[in-house]
């Protein structure tokens, strides 16, 4: 009985697993690190085109692997430039990116996995549920698929505040971090790449020891742990105590600062003793402060503060010197502002865009 393989995807395959690849196939590891350079430098798709291989490896590559990059199903043009793309995987299963244009730098936000199941309150990837984790390969693969539609060669940041709670795809979103950070493979510096987390604790810890390491947000979101709770329920695990110990003990390179978001809600967590608590929260941490104001969509009841308050909270802030700014979402006319990626709506979206 004839068995049939099926071709394997070699995005997401660090320098060493192609070295290994390469060996396996009978060449010299050499031959990996060219295969390594022709993914993710030249972003080659086809074999035919890595001309420093010779023809009969790019031949047997042919018939037995492929590249292949998360499928653009729709994309979502907001007003504000920013697009927000329906991606497919090679399982048929959907995820979101979003890109986002700017004079300075453009940020490509891309997902950890395909929904969450931290269940926090007022996010929309929340209401999905988990489907799964996502590969290393599909995680630069989003990055490739945006840069490769928008024709960008330039500037870069990479935030992991799409679909899904990184620090819960440890693993696989730290090798995806080594391969977009190496100068020798996509080469967005470590120091442009920013990962969001809902405050994981453990994983937080073990970032910090590791290799090549990305930014570090984490997202408050709250200042009491009775609030917190009641909108993150991950906040029972790892209550604030553990999760600002675990900012405190970060160690942060020369003028870098860790990041909180705090997203606000009228009514909820915006108040002036909200703003004091935090910064009593904040203290001995290098930090800044993110505050969004809530993006709101259909089926859950929060609303962003009136702009009076969301200055306010942000002045409490600064009066005790703690740098905070406000962070209008982009995207939001189509649904591909913070927290709203959901797969949900993507009908209405595109009428709309
Ligand atoms: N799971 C990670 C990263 C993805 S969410 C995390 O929670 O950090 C990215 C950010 O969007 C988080 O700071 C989250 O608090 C925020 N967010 C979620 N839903 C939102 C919404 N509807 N409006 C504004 N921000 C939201
Ligand atoms: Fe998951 Fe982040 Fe949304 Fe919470 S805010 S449900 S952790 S994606």
């Amino acid at each position: 009985m004839a068995i049939e393989t099926r071709p394997r995807n070699l995005l997401g395959m660090t320098r060493r697993e192609l070295e290994d690849f390469s060996r396996a196939a009978g060449e010299p590891p050499y031959r990996g690190r060219q295969l390594y350079h022709g993914l993710y430098a030249r972003r080659v798709k086809d074999f035919a085109a890595l001309t420093d291989l010779d023809r009969k490896f790019r031949q047997s590559l042919a018939e037995r692997s492929i590249i292949r990059y998360p499928a653009i199903e729709r994309a979502f043009a907001s007003g504000d430039r920013s697009v927000r793309y329906l991606l497919s995987l090679e399982d048929g299963e959907k995820v979101e990116a979003v890109f986002m244009p700017d004079e300075a730098r453009t940020t490509l936000c891309i997902s950890s996995q395909a929904g969450c199941a931290v269940d926090c309150k007022f996010c929309f990837t929340g209401l999905m549920g988990l489907k799964r984790n996502l590969t290393a390969g599909e995680m630069a693969g989003q990055v490739l698929t945006l840069l490769e539609a928008s024709g960008l060669r330039g500037r870069v940041n990479v935030v992991f505040m799409g679909m899904g709670e990184p620090l819960l795809n440890y693993a696989e979103v730290v090798k995806a971090v080594e391969i977009l950070a190496d100068p020798e493979g996509v080469a967005i510096p470590a120091r442009r790449i920013t990962v969001s987390t809902a405050g994981i604790v453990p994983r937080i810890y073990d970032l910090a020891r590791e290799r090549v390491r990305p930014r570090l947000a984490v997202s408050l979101n709250a200042s009491t742990d009775e609030e917190r709770t009641a909108l993150m329920p991950i906040n029972r695990k790892y209550p604030l105590s553990e999760l600002t110990k675990a900012c405190r003990e970060y160690r942060l390179p020369a003028r870098e600062r860790l990041t909180f978001e705090y997203v606000l809600l009228a009514g909820v967590n915006d108040s002036d003793d909200d703003a004091r608590r935090v910064a009593e929260l904040v203290e001995g941490i290098r930090a800044k402060i993110n505050l969004i104001p809530y993006n709101s969509g259909p089926d859950l009841p929060y609303r962003a503060p009136p702009l009076e308050r969301v200055l306010a909270f942000q002045q409490i802030l600064r009066e005790r010197r703690v740098p905070a700014f406000i962070r209008i979402s982009r995207g939001r006319d189509v649904m591909g502002a913070c927290g709203q990626l959901s797969l949900a709506g993507n009908q209405e979206a595109e009428v709309r865009s």
